[in-house]
């Protein structure tokens, strides 16, 4: 089980990048926002996100999460 967190700021596309906390690729930290609880994978991690944000705009990362990433 992982922990995951994703980026304040939107990318380019309008989404904001959900990255596992141990990424090598990780926003700045005044820009990470931690998702509660722990996931066995990025789609778990998206969903908790969207729940505890109230939005629907997140995509993976590209390198920790590749299995979410949609481009
Ligand atoms: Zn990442």
């Amino acid at each position: 089980m992982k922990t995951y967190l994703y980026n304040k700021n939107q990318d380019q596309r309008g989404n904001h990048e959900v990255h596992v906390s141990t990424c090598s690729r990780l926003p700045i930290t005044s820009n990470r926002v931690f998702i509660s609880g722990f996931h066995s994978d990025c789609r778990s991690a998206i969903q908790a996100a969207k729940r505890q944000s109230g939005k629907t705009n997140f995509d993976g990362c590209y390198y920790c999460a590749t299995a979410c990433h949609t481009g």
